[in-house]
C-alpha cells in the first residue's frame, strides 16, 4: 500500500511540474472554469435538441484488454489502477496530502457508485434501482451530467484522467454503402411515419414563429429542397483523424510563450483549428495502410505549421511555432501528442463549405422502434453475463417534428451494416456541422448540414448529443474533438438523480396505476385528452389504431409531464446549486435559472420520445395477440362487491382457502373444521351492504385466528394481521392477461455484439425471438418512461410486492422443519411494515423478510391503492389496530 502512496505522490508531484509558475496555472484554471461553464451550458443547449435526432447515438469506447502493447498505454492504464487502488485506501491516512485529498474523496465516489451501478445492472427495473438510494445522500452514487461535469473540470485543470484514460483503437469496421434508406421491417408503417404531412396554416405558421411573434415550442417541419451530397473522394474525404483531447490542449496553451501578443481566443484557435488540420493532413497517410499508430506526436505538427508560417512570412505564427517548439523540447516529461480516432470525414474542397451548406445525409437501416428494441434485448440476452461494455453504437432516431400534421413519432436509423460515410463523421464539442431532421421530397431525413464555415482540410464534426446513464461508460468516452470548450467526454451524463425527482415523488407505481384504472374504466377519450395530447404534438401518426382507454391513460400521462416540467426546473436548480457550491465560489444565479431550465425541458422531450416508444411497442403486440390493435380490452378492472366476496371469501382458490389450507399441517383437524364451518355461515355475499358485511366477517376471522395457537412454524398472530388489512381494503382489481405473443426473429450479427463475439459466434447471424408475456402491455404502460426492460410484466410484478399485491398467508406457515432467521415476525418487522405503509407507499416490500409473494398476481389491491385511487391517506383506524394490538406470541428470535 505505501508503494502506491509513492507512485501517486510521485504522480502528483510530476503534474505539478508540469505548470510552470502557479499564477499562470492559475489563470489558466481560471480561463477553464469559464470556458467549461460555456461548455456546460452549450452542452445544455444541446440536449434541447436531442429531440430532433440522436439522443440514442453512443459511440463506446471498448475496453481494456482490446489493447495494451504500447508503453504509454501501460502507463497510464497503471495510473488509473493507482488511483482505483487509492480510492480504496483509509481517507483518513491521505488526509495530510491536503493537496489530494479532495481528488481521493472523488474518486472514491467513482469507484463506490461504479460498483453500484454495476451490481444494479441485473436489475432491470430501474425504479427498484434508484428507490433503493432513497434516503441517502448524494454519495450513494446518483449522478447527473453537472456532477459529472464539475469533477471532470477538476480533474481538467491538469489532472491525469483524461489522458489517461482506456484509449483503445478505434475499429475500422466495415459497411455496405448504400444510396437511400433501406427499410428493414413493417415498411407501410415506417414509410407513412417518414411522409412529411405539412399543416394547413404551416406557412403562416413559419412567418409567426421567425417573427417571434408567436412563442411556440412546437416544431415546425424543416423543409428544404433536395441537394446532391458533397461526392466522397472529391468534395469530402474518408481518412484516419487524430485528435487532442482537453488535457492536451492546455498543456499547449501553457506552452505557448508568454511574451507574444496572443489573447486567449487567438491561442484557442490556433490549437484547435491550425494545429488539428495540419495534424490531419499529415496522419493523412495511414489511411488504409493497416499500419496505424495509436499515438502521433505533435512535433513534426509544429514543424510543418512553422515552415508553412515562414514560407508565407506570418512572423506571428514563426514566434508561436518556435516557442511551443522550444516547450517541446524542454519539457521531456510532457506528452506532445495526439490520439487516434479512427476513420473521419475531412473537406476536401479548396474553396470549403460554406454555412448551412448541405453535407449528406445519416443513411442506414431503418427499423420501426419495437423492432429495434427487440434487437436490442436480443443483443443483450446473448450477451448475457458479460461484464464488457457495449459495442459501439451507430444508431440514430429520426423523430417528426411535433409541430407535423399528424404529429409526432419516430423511428431508428442504425448505419451498423449499411451506411454512407455520414456515420464516419465524428463527434465535437464546437461541430462545425449539425444533424437535424428536414423534409426534402415529402420525406423526413436525417441531413448534415453545416453551421459555418468549414476550410479546406478541415475535419468535418457535429454533436453527437447523445446521453448515457452508465458512468463508466461516460468516462471511458474520452473525448478528442481538441476545442476549448470540450466536455471531456462525448457522452452526457443522465437519468439520475435531480431528473427523477418529480416523476419519483409524484409518479410512483400507485399513482400509475390509478391513472391506469381510471384509463381503463373510462374506456373513452375525452375531448380534453384530445387537446392535451395534440398541444403536446402527439397526433393521428403516433395514437392512430390504440384502442380508447391506451389513448385516455396516454392524455393523463402527458398531464404528468407538464405538470413535472412546471415543477423540475426549480429542483433541478436546486440540486445544481448544492453540487455548484463545492466547487465553485461565485455562481451566477441567472445562468443556473437558464441552465436549469434548458435542462428541464430536454427531460420534457425525452419523457414524450419514451412514450412514443411505449406506445410502439404496446400497439405491435396488440396487433400480434388480437388483430386488430383498438380489440385489445382494457387490462384493469375493478372486483365487485360479490366478486370481491368470491376472490376474498368463498371462491375457488379464493384466500381464505389458500389460509386454510396454509394452515392445515399446523392446526389440530377439529379446530380448522369447525374454523370451516363458522366460515361458511358468515358468508357476506347475501348481505344488503356487502361490502360492510364482507369487512365485518374479515374482522372477526382475524379474531378467530388470532385465538389459534402459534409456534415458531405457524404464526397465526401473523397471518391475523394481513386479514386485518384486508378487511380495510376496498378497492380489488382484476389484472386481464392477453395471450403471449413470439415475435418473428430478428437476426443479430457478432458484429452487434462485439468484436470478441465474432471470433465466439463465428461471422453468421444469430437469431433471437422475443417472446411478449401475458401481462407485457400492461408492464410496459406502467413503465412507460423506462425502455430497459426487456420484460416490464416481471419488473411489474416485483414492483407490487406488498404495496399492490399484499403477501401471500403461506409466508407465514413454515413447511421446512429448519427454522429460519429470515422468519421473522416481531415488533420491528411489523414497524417495518407500518413505516413503508404510512411513509413509503408506493414502494414495494422487500423479499428477503418472512413475506412471499405470487410471480403474476391475477387481483391486486392494497389499503395503500385505496389511499392513492381516492387520493386520501391511508385508514387511520387500520394503522391504530395495527400499532396498538397486544403482541400475543413471540419466537426465540423476534426482536
Ligand atoms: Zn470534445
Amino acid at each position: 500500500m505505501n508503494h502506491i502512496i509513492t507512485l501517486f505522490i510521485q504522480l502528483a508531484t510530476r503534474l505539478e511540474a508540469a505548470s510552470k509558475s502557479s499564477h499562470e496555472r492559475d489563470e489558466l484554471i481560471k480561463s477553464w472554469e469559464d470556458d467549461t461553464f460555456a461548455g456546460f451550458s452549450s452542452s445544455s443547449k444541446c440536449r434541447k435538441k436531442i429531440n430532433k435526432v440522436a439522443p440514442e447515438r453512443k459511440y463506446s469506447n471498448r475496453s481494456n484488454g482490446t489493447v495494451n502493447g504500447s508503453l504509454d498505454y501501460g502507463e497510464y492504464a497503471s495510473d488509473r489502477e493507482i488511483r482505483r487502488r487509492l480510492s480504496r485506501l483509509n481517507k483518513k491516512s491521505m488526509d495530510s496530502e491536503s493537496e489530494t485529498s479532495d481528488d481521493m474523496d472523488k474518486s472514491s465516489e467513482y469507484s463506490k457508485s461504479n460498483t453500484d451501478s454495476t451490481s444494479s445492472d441485473t436489475e432491470s427495473d430501474t425504479e427498484l434501482k434508484s428507490q433503493s438510494q432513497t434516503g441517502q445522500s448524494r454519495a450513494d452514487g446518483s449522478f447527473t451530467p453537472d456532477e459529472g461535469f464539475d469533477s471532470m473540470t477538476d480533474d481538467r485543470e491538469w489532472g491525469a484522467r483524461m489522458t489517461k484514460s482506456s484509449l483503445v483503437p478505434p475499429v475500422t469496421r466495415k459497411y455496405e454503402v448504400i444510396e437511400e434508406y433501406v427499410i428493414v421491417s413493417n415498411e407501410e408503417d415506417v414509410k407513412r411515419k417518414m411522409q412529411v404531412s405539412l399543416p394547413d396554416d404551416y406557412v403562416e405558421k413559419l412567418n409567426s414563429q421567425k417573427s417571434g411573434t408567436e412563442e411556440s415550442d412546437m416544431e415546425l417541419p424543416e423543409v428544404k429542397d433536395y441537394k446532391p451530397r458533397k461526392m466522397l473522394g472529391e468534395e469530402v474525404l474518408e481518412q484516419e483523424v487524430y485528435g487532442i483531447d482537453p488535457y492536451s490542449h492546455n498543456l499547449l496553451l501553457d506552452s505557448m510563450p508568454e511574451e507574444l501578443d496572443w489573447d486567449l481566443a487567438e491561442k484557442h484557435m490556433f490549437v484547435e483549428d491550425v494545429l488539428l488540420r495540419t495534424l490531419n493532413k499529415q496522419v493523412r497517410r495511414y489511411t488504409g495502410s493497416g499500419n496505424t499508430p495509436m499515438i502521433y506526436p505533435l512535433h513534426p505538427v509544429v514543424e510543418e505549421i512553422l515552415k508553412g508560417a515562414e514560407e508565407d512570412g506570418d512572423v506571428r505564427t514563426v514566434r508561436m511555432c518556435q516557442g511551443i517548439l522550444k516547450a517541446i523540447e524542454s519539457r521531456r516529461d510532457d506528452k506532445y501528442v495526439a490520439y487516434r480516432k479512427g476513420l473521419g470525414v475531412v473537406c476536401n474542397k479548396e474553396e470549403g463549405f460554406g454555412e448551412e451548406d448541405f453535407v449528406v445525409e445519416f443513411l442506414g437501416e431503418v427499423y420501426p422502434v419495437w423492432k429495434w428494441f427487440e434487437k436490442q434485448d436480443g443483443i443483450r440476452s446473448l450477451q448475457k453475463n458479460n461484464k464488457d461494455p457495449a459495442p459501439e453504437f451507430y444508431n440514430i432516431y429520426l423523430e417528426r417534428p411535433k409541430g407535423d400534421a399528424d404529429g409526432y413519432d419516430l423511428v431508428v436509423v442504425d448505419a451498423m451494416h449499411k451506411a454512407n460515410y455520414a456515420s464516419r463523421i465524428c463527434h465535437s464539442c464546437r461541430p462545425n456541422c449539425e444533424a437535424k431532421v428536414t423534409a426534402v421530397d415529402g420525406r423526413y431525413q436525417i441531413g448534415i448540414y453545416a453551421v459555418r464555415k468549414i476550410q479546406y482540410g478541415e475535419e468535418v464534426t457535429f454533436d453527437y448529443n447523445s446521453v448515457t446513464e452508465s458512468k463508466e461508460e461516460y468516462e471511458a468516452s474520452v473525448c478528442l474533438c481538441g476545442s476549448q470548450v470540450c466536455r471531456g467526454s462525448y457522452l452526457n451524463l443522465t437519468g439520475e438523480g435531480a431528473f427523477q425527482k418529480v416523476l419519483k415523488e409524484w409518479h410512483g407505481t400507485l399513482d400509475r396505476h390509478q391513472l391506469m384504472l381510471e384509463a381503463c374504466e373510462l374506456n373513452s377519450v375525452s375531448e380534453e385528452d384530445y387537446l392535451e395530447l395534440g398541444r403536446a404534438g402527439l397526433g393521428s401518426c403516433l395514437l392512430g389504431g390504440l384502442p380508447d382507454w391506451v389513448i385516455a391513460y396516454s392524455a393523463r400521462l402527458v398531464r404528468f409531464i407538464n405538470f413535472e416540467r412546471t415543477k423540475l426546473p426549480e429542483e433541478i436548480l436546486k440540486h445544481n446549486l448544492e453540487e455548484k457550491r463545492k466547487y465553485f465560489s461565485d455562481i451566477c444565479l441567472e445562468v443556473e435559472k437558464s441552465d436549469a431550465e434548458v435542462q428541464a425541458e430536454g427531460v420534457y422531450n425525452q419523457r414524450l420520445q419514451n412514450l412514443a416508444v411505449t406506445l410502439d411497442k404496446v400497439r405491435y403486440v396488440m396487433r400480434c395477440a388480437f388483430g386488430n390493435p383498438k380489440d385489445a380490452p382494457p387490462p384493469l378492472e375493478r372486483l365487485s362487491p360479490l366478486e370481491a366476496v368470491s376472490f376474498l371469501w368463498k371462491g375457488e382458490g379464493s384466500l381464505v382457502q389458500e389460509l386454510l389450507q396454509s394452515m392445515a399441517p399446523h392446526v389440530e383437524e377439529h379446530l380448522l373444521n369447525d374454523l370451516r364451518t363458522k366460515i361458511l355461515a358468515r358468508d357476506p355475499s347475501g348481505s344488503d351492504d356487502i361490502w360492510k358485511e364482507l369487512k365485518r366477517s374479515l374482522l372477526w376471522l382475524r379474531d378467530e385466528v388470532r385465538n389459534l395457537p402459534c409456534t415458531y412454524k405457524s404464526r397465526n398472530d401473523a397471518a391475523a394481521d394481513l386479514i386485518h388489512i384486508y378487511a380495510y381494503t376496498r378497492c380489488f382489481v382484476r389484472i386481464r392477461e392477453y395471450k403471449t405473443v413470439t415475435s418473428p426473429p430478428v437476426y443479430i450479427s457478432p458484429l452487434d455484439l462485439g468484436p470478441k463475439y465474432t471470433e465466439k459466434l463465428g461471422s453468421g447471424f444469430q437469431e433471437y425471438c422475443k417472446t411478449y408475456g401475458e401481462n407485457y402491455c400492461l408492464g410496459q404502460l406502467i413503465f412507460w418512461y423506462n425502455q430497459t426492460s426487456a420484460e416490464p410484466d416481471c419488473s411489474l410484478a416485483r414492483a407490487s410486492r406488498g404495496c399492490l399485491s399484499l403477501p401471500n398467508f403461506s409466508s407465514f406457515y413454515a413447511k421446512v422443519q429448519k427454522p429460519s432467521l429470515q422468519r421473522v415476525y416481531g415488533p420491528r418487522t411489523v414497524k417495518f411494515m407500518l413505516a413503508r405503509m404510512e411513509k413509503q407507499p408506493q414502494r414495494p416490500w422487500p423479499k428477503d423478510r418472512i413475506w412471499s409473494f405470487d410471480n403474476s398476481p391475477k387481483v391486486i389491491g392494497s389499503p395503500m391503492l385505496d389511499a392513492a385511487v381516492h387520493k386520501s391517506h391511508l385508514d387511520r383506524e387500520m394503522v391504530h389496530w395495527l400499532k396498538h394490538r397486544p403482541a400475543i406470541f413471540q419466537a426465540m428470535w423476534d426482536r
